[in-house]
């Protein structure tokens, strides 16, 4: 390709608050239209905004998650346009003082780190919602104000991302530093987490950035990169039938899978941004600063990395482990009571955990199975093998007992007497002379028929490599 691409991403998440940024109306998600205002959301005439103490808190949190410098002084800007969903008019945003600038984010794609840049993190309010009735002869839209003033985070980013995977790393790896710091729940399906591109193009080389399109109001990862992969091949096709691309805003159309002109630059807004007279500035001391600080935990980079050189786990599996924060909390308890075990426990959290998970669709938190007995399961294997483990792993979370009484209640500790299985043996080779002689003139596969006979018998509990040592014992004398 002749072109490169370059992208920067802005970023909308919904503050996991109680009440509202100004007011203090629930945020609750999914109540009956309407019954979560008041007239400060409703933005009647006279009404006075009092700010939310816990939404600014985690907005600071947020912007020094992601690096960022932080501004002293801070202050609410109006954002002024007509829309519908808006009842004010305007949108109480910060546009001259905002809390972070100049952050960054460390992603990881292919193996590689590589700095995406954060411009500014700065608060705001949330609109209201359209609802547009189904009916396609429907005159009329309806609107729901229960969103209205729910606190929102705005993060932007510098044009730095310049590939669909460096964009893909870099949403998860926000939406992961997000849900580690406890600021927002980034539920994409109730709206909590949208983003919006920027793209452009320019030939290889050049100094200079190409004409950008904006595109609007995306709401899941995949619909980022759908719309990325489309950008790129329309703009592509322009350039290089030397089109001009113009400048201007689109929207996603999921159903037709295309991009929409929504307005040109010569139509673009006039925000009109002036400071909000009814809310006084905030000063963020150095104090404060520090004590937020100390509230943010250790975020999935740095975990990751951690993970491998101190459990010496793969960096994937380190990645998987770490990609959820009560995931890697589970691992880390695990580890901590099996010390000498950590691939073992990495190994069964990412492949029977998780799998778990997925089909009985609960979180590790909700999960049936504890870090200790999971331990203990794991402690008691070699008693029971690895296949019988498996087992009493699903029976541990159908009945949520722990292994050592599902053991005892089944009775499934391993056969490894070597008397009893000689004598059971020695039954099945009598009663099954055929595959013992063929096992004899070399035909490597009798023996496993052989072994899953006396299985049948010992209903799996015979120890396999006990097994196998008595059967070569007893028929190898043959094949000589
Ligand atoms: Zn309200
Ligand atoms: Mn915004």
């Amino acid at each position: 390709m002749k072109y490169e691409v370059v992208m920067g991403l802005e970023t909308h998440a919904e503050l996991d608050t109680e009440s509202k940024l100004f007011c203090g109306c629930s945020t609750k998600f999914g109540s009956e239209p309407n019954t979560q205002t008041c007239p400060v959301c409703l933005g009647l005439p006279g009404v006075l905004p009092v700010m939310n103490k816990k939404a600014f808190e985690h907005s600071l949190k947020a912007a020094l998650a992601l690096n960022c410098e932080i501004s002293n002084f801070t202050n609410f800007d109006r954002k002024s346009y007509y829309y519908p969903d808006l009842p004010k008019n305007y949108q109480v945003s910060q546009n001259y003082f905002n809390i972070g600038n100049n952050g960054y984010v460390d992603i990881v794609v292919k193996g590689k780190e590589k700095r995406i840049g954060i411009h500014n993190v700065h608060l705001e309010e949330e609109a209201g919602k359209l609802v547009h009735p189904e009916t396609s002869d429907a005159n009329y839209s309806l609107v729901d104000f229960n969103r209205a003033g729910v606190p929102l985070l705005e993060i932007v980013t510098q044009p730095d991302m310049r590939s669909v995977e460096e964009v893909e790393s870099y949403m998860q790896t926000l939406r992961n530093i997000l849900l580690y710091i406890g600021v927002s729940d980034c539920k994409m399906q109730e709206g909590s987490l949208r983003f919006e591109a920027s793209i452009s193009l320019r030939e290889k080389g050049a100094n200079f950035l190409g004409k950008r399109v904006e595109i609007k109001n995306l709401n899941s990862m995949k619909a980022v990169l759908k719309v990325i992969a489309y950008e790129i091949s329309r703009q592509t096709a322009l350039l290089d039938k030397g089109e001009d691309v113009l400048m201007e805003t689109r929207l996603w159309d999921d159903i037709d899978s295309v991009s929409r002109r929504m307005r040109s630059k010569e139509e673009a807004h006039d925000y009109r941004y002036f400071p909000e007279p009814d809310l006084v500035p905030v000063w963020i001391d150095q104090e404060w600063i520090d004590e937020t600080r100390t509230t943010i935990p250790e975020l999935p980079v740095g975990k990751r990395q951690r993970f491998v050189n101190e459990y010496t786990i793969s960096d994937y599996d380190a990645g998987i482990l770490t990609e959820d924060k009560p995931l890697a909390d589970y691992f880390e308890e695990c580890v901590k009571m099996a010390q000498d075990s950590p691939k073992e426990l990495s190994n069964w959290i990412i492949n029977d955990v998780l799998r778990e998970l997925n089909e009985r669709k609960t979180s590790v938190q909700d999960f049936a199975i504890s870090p200790k007995m999971l331990v203990e399961l794991i402690k008691i294997k070699p008693t029971i093998g690895s296949s019988i483990a498996k087992d009493v792993f699903v029976e541990m979370i159908n009945t949520g007992k722990n292994a050592a009484s599902i053991v005892k209640e089944k009775n499934l500790t391993q056969m490894d007497d070597v008397s009893e299985l000689n004598d059971i043996v020695a039954k099945v080779i009598e009663e099954n002379p055929k595959a013992a002689e063929d096992y004899s003139q070399g035909k490597k596969s009798a023996l496993t028929f052989l072994i899953g006979q006396t299985m049948k018998i010992t209903k799996g509990k015979a120890n396999p490599k006990i097994l196998t040592e008595i059967f070569e014992e007893r028929l190898s004398a043959g094949s000589k």
